[in-house]
């Protein structure tokens, strides 16, 4: 079976993740600040950024599991 990488802003390879939510698009580099973008966002410029995406994927993961250990000792 082919997995087809889902075609959005988080597996592009214009874009830059900031948090575990978004990012920056990097597609026109005239601009002075690059326009924000959620990681689920995506146009018809979308590129594959290929092993990039399972990185960030990871990285996503891994940091939201933290945060939710994080709030979990809080909340004791
Ligand atoms: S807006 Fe388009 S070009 Fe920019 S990061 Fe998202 S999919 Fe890529």
């Amino acid at each position: 079976m082919i997995y087809l990488q889902k075609r959005i802003c988080l597996s592009c390879r214009k874009f830059r993740l900031e948090d575990p939510q978004s990012g920056v698009c990097r597609v026109d580099k005239s601009v002075d600040h690059y326009p924000m973008k959620r990681t689920e966002d995506g146009c018809d410029k979308w590129e594959d950024a290929g092993q990039q995406y399972y990185i960030r994927t990871g990285w996503i993961k891994k940091t939201l599991g933290k945060e939710e250990k994080r709030k979990g000792i809080k909340t004791l």
